[in-house]
């Protein structure tokens, strides 16, 4: 499993990981920023969502970190 961690406050909404990593990474509506799908999520705390994805799903979450503008996601490798 891969541990990610998402920064609402550095997140703009601009929707990039929706389209590279869609069903993984989410719009929460209520603020117009990134989430994780609820089946990944493992807490949320002070504006950070903190989840564990599945290694296949690597790739996908890896581009989306890179593609970010705002370094709003962070990956770490388990
Ligand atoms: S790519 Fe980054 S800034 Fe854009 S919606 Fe996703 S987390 Fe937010």
């Amino acid at each position: 499993m891969i541990k990610i961690v998402i920064d609402k406050e550095k997140c703009i909404g601009c929707g990039a990981c929706w389209v590279i990593a869609p069903g993984i990474f989410i719009e929460d509506k209520s603020m117009g920023k990134t989430t994780l799908s609820s089946q990944y999520i493992l807490g949320e705390r002070e504006n950070k969502v903190y989840g564990e994805i599945p290694r296949e799903l690597y790739d996908k979450v890896s581009k989306a970190e890179k593609n970010c503008p705002t370094y709003a996601i962070s990956i770490e490798e388990q």
